[in-house]
């Protein structure tokens, strides 16, 4: 997805994103706009349906492009796992190895963070480095790490229980759609296949369901991107929950066998890329992060010209950027967009630059892609959900453009990469013949995603001398892609980052991190190992998988229980679409600290860490956006099917 809500440049390299109610490199340092701004809350329309639980049915996520959710057969069957305990730092791996251009039966050796050898047979075992390994036969196949180049990571709390778009769920006509609801005037919406869906990504957001998410989100995170006025001050500096939201979407992807993830989070605290890698923040375990990304489009000329300038400075190697989503005749122009914003013209078409979705382009636009190298990154799940079509895939490969794959986010999108693989498959399968194999897919996520990212010489490919990020599902290796493609959480047996197992099946355990130990977790009926803490106290790297879970869980309650003041309490100045509530974004400070005497109704409050506008006298109640949805429980890292 991509909203003009999240505006957000995450310049991971250089700079935490903070972009509030204005451009894309505004960087306000402290307080933000609050979240209505952000969350273009407050000219929602009327917010419809009352109640409670999210909108499960509300919306168009169903699809007709194969199932999203909860698939996944577990692959051909195969025995269990078995492990030799040995070195904990060495792992001699056993199975059909994927590499992903070809697969063979034979062995892996990992020692340390590196893969030392992947060899056909047995010739691995006779290395030095395998002597007194942990030795794991996996009956199954050993792939490398899924790469997920384009996901929202702190909106996996969410999922479709929360929002999907509030449209009318059947369709004859346009007309049916566009008489049908609030977002949908001004025909902004089609009927496609019998459902109605958004034609481009500044829609959408428009939605008072989802600008609730939003401000939820924006409420638990830190206070760069705005919060809303409601929004509990013990969620802000020391009690915010960035930490907690972004390694609940490492761990959603690390169950379904995915080690790289870019979650465009913006931020250098260490507890990022703790699980799953993080990739695009410089604490992503591969000594430096070259990565920018936009989730912004267009972005503004100075930010685009300062992206020119790292490509020609070396700085940047891959640049992410949100680009023709939709599916109306606006989507398209913005590639040509993409060529003038900067100065001189044309800089980004470049081979750095991989654009995320270009569901409205075809041949023309993919022909010029190609022949200035960049790449395409693919939602299909997402785009369905929003617009009922997705990126004409067929014409771009003949094009010759390389395509990695990204989830894009939980709400009408995929729970997880595997997840999304099938979706992708589905849809091929019923719309294109048949014209992408598992194995051109397998491919998608793994060495092309490490392509996209810039990072082909390290990851996405198991050869010596790269990053052992692994994982294992069952199967008899007599159709490994599709095993793959079947697999799902509860099939994975084994995932690996860096030489470090972190989640497996419960007979595997001994390959984790003994100190200071994994928990046990059921997974769908089969009990697995989840290794979350670290040995430290430091940036809440001790935190286990049940305080993550139970504090994210517990907080989205506490959200949900805010109530509404009486119109009184708010002069009875708010809007038909608004309720009062208490200002709670913000800490009272002495009167004495505002240099101006605050008139009734209003207090002192420190807005911003400094400057000259530190104080201000604000409202005590504010109206806001009413709110109608509630967002507990927290979505789980895999719902079972
Ligand atoms: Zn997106």
């Amino acid at each position: 997805m991509h909203g003009h809500s999240l505006l957000v440049v995450s310049l991971s390299l250089v700079f935490a994103a903070t972009a509030c109610g204005g451009g894309d490199n505004g960087g306000g340092s402290s307080g933000g706009t609050g979240g209505q701004q952000d969350g273009g809350a407050g000219s929602g329309g009327s917010a419809g349906s009352a109640g409670s639980g999210g909108s499960a049915g509300s919306g168009g996520s169903a699809g007709s492009g194969g199932s999203a959710g909860t698939g996944g057969s577990g692959g051909s069957t195969s025995p269990d796992a078995t492990l030799q305990a040995g070195a904990a730092d060495r792992f001699l791996l056993k199975g059909t190895v994927v590499t992903p251009d070809t697969s063979y039966v034979g062995e892996v050796l990992v020692e340390g963070d590196t893969i030392t050898c992947p060899a056909q047979g047995t010739s691995c075992e006779g290395q030095s480095g395998a002597s007194g390994a942990t030795v794991i036969t996996t009956n199954g196949v050993i792939a490398p790490g899924l790469i997920d180049t384009h996901n929202h990571i702190l909106f996996d709390i969410f999922n479709n229980d929360d929002w999907v778009p509030h449209l009318p769920t059947s369709c004859n006509t346009v007309a049916d759609c566009n008489s049908g609801s609030s977002y949908c005037s001004d025909s902004k919406c089609d009927c496609i296949d019998n459902v109605c869906r958004y034609t481009n990504h500044n829609q959408w957001p428009n939605e008072a369901e989802y600008s609730q998410m939003l401000d939820y989100k924006q409420c638990l995170e830190d206070a760069s991107q705005g919060k809303p006025w409601w929004c509990p001050q013990k969620y802000d500096e020391a009690g915010d929950l960035k930490c907690e939201l972004d390694k609940w979407g490492e761990l959603k992807g690390l169950v379904a066998g995915t080690t790289s993830i870019v979650g465009l989070p913006g931020t250098s605290s260490n507890c990022f890329s703790s699980l799953a890698r993080s990739i695009d923040v410089t604490q992503n375990g591969l000594g430096a992060d070259k990565i920018q990304t936009s989730a912004l489009f267009p972005p503004s000329s100075i930010s685009a010209n300062g992206v020119c300038k790292n490509f020609t400075s070396g700085k940047t190697d891959a640049y992410l950027i949100h680009c023709g989503e939709g599916v109306d005749t606006a989507a398209p122009t913005e590639f040509d967009k993409l060529k003038t914003v900067t100065t001189p013209d044309g800089c980004l078409y470049a081979p750095q630059t991989a654009i995320t979705h270009s569901t409205a382009f075809g041949p023309t636009e993919f022909a010029t892609m190609a022949k200035h190298g960049m790449k395409l990154t693919w939602s299909p799940a997402s785009n369905v959900a929003l617009y009922g079509k997705t990126t004409d895939i067929p014409a771009a490969l003949d094009a010759g453009l390389e395509i990695s794959l990204g989830p894009d986010w939980s709400m009408g999108g995929s729970q997880d990469l595997l997840d999304e693989l099938r979706f992708a498959d589905n849809w091929d399968n019923t719309h294109w013949n048949n014209r992408l194999s598992p194995k051109d897919l397998v491919v998608m996520a793994t060495a092309n995603g490490a392509d996209v990212l810039a990072r082909s010489n390290t990851l996405g490919s198991i050869k010596t001398g790269y990053k052992a990020d692994l994982f294992v599902v069952g199967g008899d290796g007599t159709q490994p892609y599709a095993d793959i493609l079947g697999a799902n959480p509860h099939s994975v047996r084994l995932v690996m980052v860096g030489g470090k197992v972190l989640y497996g099946d419960d007979q595997l355990e001994a390959a984790g991190p003994a100190t200071p130990g994994c928990e046990k977790i059921d997974m769908c009926g089969r009990q697995k190992f989840i290794c979350v803490a670290e040995a430290t106290t430091s940036n809440k790297l001790d935190e286990t998988f049940a305080q993550i879970k139970s504090r994210l869980e517990t907080a989205l309650t506490d959200l949900d229980n805010i109530q509404e003041l009486p119109a009184a309490d708010c002069n009875n100045s708010c809007s038909s679409s608004e309720r009062c509530y208490p200002n709670t974004a913000y800490p009272q400070v002495a009167a004495t600290s505002c240099s101006a005497t605050c008139t009734s109704g209003a207090k002192c409050y420190q807005r911003y860490k400094s400057g000259s506008n530190q104080f201000q006298c604000l409202p005590v109640n504010e109206c806001s956006p009413k709110r109608t949805e509630k967002f507990a429980p927290l979505a789980p890292v895999f719902a079972c099917p």
